[in-house]
């Protein structure tokens, strides 16, 4: 794996297709053309990799993905896994824990060429996730499928809570399933709106993913810059990544969405008034997904 210099948003979809599921169009993300127009923007903006999220059962297109980063020169890192319920594709029931883990292996290890005719590996297990308050037997199994694949491959794995929920039990469980606390990232952390629920996801040592810039219906920034302000004081600002989770066509800006770039027209200045340094911020948006995606 390598990472280009620059910022690297570590919780996005290039392309993503929950629509079926839904039963909403606007969950298929696949305007091509506004989405490199919106990527060109982000590089104006310093941003040189992202990390895409989208696995199985999510609509992950690699050859979708690949035109992305061809024409705009942003290095997109692909993931592997299995999402949350209703979601998964229908083997996910019927196969085993270890054949589970056996396709994170090899689209880990020897890549996705067979399942998608791209030569690429993915680079991380994730998003995989749980819904609100629960885990379902099937996420059980998933979680387990995950661990053992990421101690195998030494693999980063990156979850998903629903708004915040359960992150504690998740971390809980992938650590004592043998995952290192520095190779989990418990995503979608700000939607908790909890310090306390942060700060104890916090004290485990995985690191949070504050992706859901700019979701103000959910949570509103700022929350999130308050957050980080007391995590900042707390000095655990290192475990700490930000993104946006842009899902929905309708969150592109030709739709009249905040788009892809919001995270440094709005949020980011946000923070620099509420005085935070350049500092603080290369270490959220450099330093951190660096360190923690390409630490042997
Ligand atoms: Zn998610």
């Amino acid at each position: 794996m390598r990472l280009t210099d620059g910022y690297t948003l570590m919780h996005e979809h290039v392309t993503i297709d929950l629509s079926g599921v839904k039963g909403d169009e606007d969950c298929r993300l696949d305007c091509l053309d506004e989405t490199i127009e919106e990527f060109r923007r982000l590089y104006a903006f310093g941003v040189r990799n992202i990390l895409d999220v989208t696995n199985l059962g999510m609509g992950r297109n690699v050859e979708y993905v690949r035109k992305v980063s061809e024409k705009t020169g942003i290095h997109i890192l692909t993931a592997t896994g299995f999402y949350k319920e209703p979601f998964f594709p229908d083997y996910v029931y019927t196969k085993s824990v270890q054949e589970l883990a056996q396709i994170m292996e090899m689209e880990l290890n020897a890549g996705l060429k067979e399942a998608t005719g791209c030569d690429i590996h993915a680079a991380v297990i994730g998003e995989f996730g749980t819904g609100k308050n629960r885990m379902t037997p099937t996420e059980k199994k998933v979680f387990d499928a995950a661990a053992i694949a990421a101690k195998k491959t030494g693999a980063r794995v990156t979850t998903h809570t629903t708004l915040g929920t359960f992150g504690e039990e998740q971390a809980d469980y992938l650590i004592s399933h043998g995952v290192k606390p520095e190779n989990i990232i418990i995503g979608h952390m700000d939607l908790s709106q909890n310090m306390d629920i942060i700060f104890s996801v916090l004290k485990k040592g995985v690191n949070i993913g504050f992706d859901t810039i700019g979701k103000t219906n959910y949570c509103p920034d700022a929350f999130r810059a308050e957050a980080l302000r007391q995590i900042a004081k707390k000095e655990m600002l290192s475990q700490v990544v930000l993104s946006m989770d842009i899902t929905r066509k309708s969150h592109l800006s030709y739709r009249g969405g905040i788009g892809y770039s919001y995270l440094f027209e709005k949020f980011i200045p946000l923070l620099l008034k509420e005085g935070f340094t350049q500092a603080q911020i290369d270490m959220l948006l450099k330093e951190n997904p660096r360190r923690i995606l390409l630490t042997p």
